[in-house]
This record gives C-alpha cells, structure tokens and sequence, in this order.
C-alpha cells in the first residue's frame, strides 16, 4: 500500500475541500474521473499530481464503470480514496472498498496523518459533534468537509484510461427535467426560505414581497410543506429533500435544525430572520438579525427595493 491519496470524481462537487484533505497528508493526488472529458479537464486544472479519466459512453451513468474503476484502485493500492457525497460517487466509493477490503467512513471532515495510522474526522450527531476515528489500513471515506477555493495550481495533464464496454445490466434509459419548481429552486442564486415562524398562509404575502425584492426564489423548511401544506415538496430545503447552493439564502422564522441546514452547506451568504435570539441559526449565518419578521421581512424588502 502506497501513502498515495485516490479522489473519485463524478460532478464538480467538493473537488477543492477534497484535494486540500488528502494534501495535509502528503503523498501524490490521483484524481479518477468519471464522467465527461470536460470535468477532466475542470478537475485537472486545479492542480492534483494526476488526473485518470474514464470517458463514460453515452447512454452509461459512472456507476456502470463500478468494477473497472475497483480493479484499478486494488492494482494502484492506494492508501486513501475519497468520494464527494452525491450518489454516483458513493457506489463507486462503496465497489473500490469492496475490492480493496478498505474501512469505509461516512461524512468525513478532516484527514490527518499519527504516525502509520490516519486520524479520521467525521461529523455525528447530525454535525452536532465530530468524532475522530483511528484507521490503520486504507480508507475509503466520502467527504463531507467544506469546499475549498483553491488557488489555480499547475494543471495536471488528463490521462486516458482505456476501458471496456461497460456493465450492461446498467444503462440510462430517459432522463427528464425536474419539475419546473424545484428547477428554478435548484440554480437559483438568490433564495428566501419560509418556516414555521409564519403565523398564517396569507402571511407568505410578506415572504413573497421579499423575494420579488431581492429577485429571488422561494423555499421552505419541511413543516411549512408537511404540516401546514402551504408549499409543494419540491420547496422543502434540507437533507430528506433539495441541496442548494445560492450566494444568498434568506432565512426567516426557521430555527436552523441540522437536517434544514445540510441542504444549505454550499450556500455562499445566510442571512437568519429569527425572534429568539438564542436560535440555532444565528450559529450557522453569516449575518443574523434579531427580531419579529412581522417587522424585519417588510423592512428588508423595502430596503432591497430602494437599493436595486
Ligand atoms: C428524518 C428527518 C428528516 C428531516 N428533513 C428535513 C428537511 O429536509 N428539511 C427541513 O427543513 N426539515 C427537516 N426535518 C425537520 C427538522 O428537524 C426541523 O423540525 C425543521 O427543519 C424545523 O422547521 P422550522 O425551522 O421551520 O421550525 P421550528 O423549528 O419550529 O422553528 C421556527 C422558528 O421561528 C422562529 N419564530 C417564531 N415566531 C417568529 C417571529 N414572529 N419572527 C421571527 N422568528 C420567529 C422561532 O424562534 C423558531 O426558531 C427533518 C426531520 C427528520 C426527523
């Protein structure tokens, strides 16, 4: 087993905070791309030693690479091999440990080096706590660490890896657009989330004048969708529904419980609306403001029309 480090690659998430992990630990940074010659490309400018690439065949998600992608971490004996937490990545994840016989870790934070074993953070209790785990053979972890801007380092060149025809018993068969709703919420850059702290249906009037204002779209917590019905699920923010990442998320009377906020994690700005100042929210924002939103949300949107 080398001390070399092996990232999976399907989707452009987390890459930065991945490669900043395994750095702290020296050794060389393979980075296995499955997927398309672009997120190659993307993934190799930010600079890992080497960049692996399999080019997944049309009609073929990265999973049907499972087992090419196993045999050639067992042939590369690596020490560490990370994937992001997104599903693809995770049965690649999972199929490499299984040929590898490696001890498998969730929700890992931190990486650090003790000797000849590896000290493994990892977030419990709904990131309540994080719990370091000593590891003494390889790991495969899923990282769930915070993403991390990277500097341009020097580009790593893209090596193709030849590959066979993929498992057939996987093909994409259709792949259809979310609904319209959820869509908008997904790449929306500006985001106002509505929650329990709203007295009434006709109350969203004052969350629907913020949004407006500010030009953004509207989300909710699970409650203001499963309790009070006033929002379809494809608003509900948080870990048993969407993940987004807008510069801005406007939280109002939504008190800011770990499985709200993991739909939040690559939200670039939070802003929390809360009247109790001791609200778990105002330790996860960017910005906090005391007070009713009765008062708060029609000053804001006021102050948001005068700016724009
Ligand atoms: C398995 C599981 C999965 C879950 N998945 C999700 C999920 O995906 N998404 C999600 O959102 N939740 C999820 N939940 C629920 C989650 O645990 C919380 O219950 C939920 O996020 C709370 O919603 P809330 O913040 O709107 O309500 P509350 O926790 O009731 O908070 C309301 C907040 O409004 C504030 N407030 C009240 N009046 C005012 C006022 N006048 N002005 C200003 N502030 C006011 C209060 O101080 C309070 O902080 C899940 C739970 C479980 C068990």
């Amino acid at each position: 087993m080398s001390g070399d480090s092996w990232l999976i690659i399907t989707d452009e998430g987390r890459i930065g905070g991945m490669l900043s992990a395994v750095r702290q630990l020296g050794g060389k940074v393979t980075a296995v791309v499955v997927g398309p010659r672009g997120l190659a490309d993307t993934v190799a400018a930010k600079g890992p030693d080497r960049v692996l690439w399999f080019a997944v065949e049309e009609g073929f998600p990265p999973e049907a690479y499972g087992t090419q992608v196993a045999e050639a971490a067992k042939t590369a004996g690596v020490r560490v091999v990370l994937s992001s937490d997104v599903p693809s990545g995770r049965v690649l994840l999972g199929m490499v440990a299984a040929q590898t016989n490696s001890a498998v870790v969730g929700s890992i934070r931190s990486l650090a080096e003790d000797g000849d074993s590896l000290l493994v953070g990892r977030s419990v209790a709904d990131g309540r706590a994080v719990e370091t785990l000593e590891v003494t053979g390889s790991l495969a972890g899923i990282f769930d660490g915070k993403d991390v801007d990277l500097p341009p380092g020097q580009p790593a060149t893209v090596e193709e890896v030849p590959v066979r025809q993929p498992d057939g018993a996987l093909r994409v068969v259709e792949t259809l657009p979310a609904s319209a709703e959820s869509a908008g919420l997904l790449s929306a850059e500006r985001v106002v989330g509505a929650g329990s702290g709203i007295r009434a249906k006709e109350d969203l009037e004052l969350i629907r004048q913020l949004a407006t204002a500010v030009g953004a779209e509207i989300a909710c917590s699970l409650p203001v969708c499963d309790d009070m019905r006033w929002f379809e699920s494809a608003r509900v923010v948080g870990s048993s529904h969407h993940q987004i990442a807008p510069a801005l998320y406007i939280a109002v009377g939504i008190s800011g419980q770990p499985q709200h906020m993991s739909g939040l994690r690559d939200a670039k700005v939070i802003v929390a609306v809360n009247n109790d100042p001791e609200a778990r929210i105002f330790k996860h924002c960017n910005y906090g403001i005391v007070g009713d939103l009765y008062k708060v949300v029609p000053a804001l949107a006021e102050e948001f029309r005068n700016a724009c």
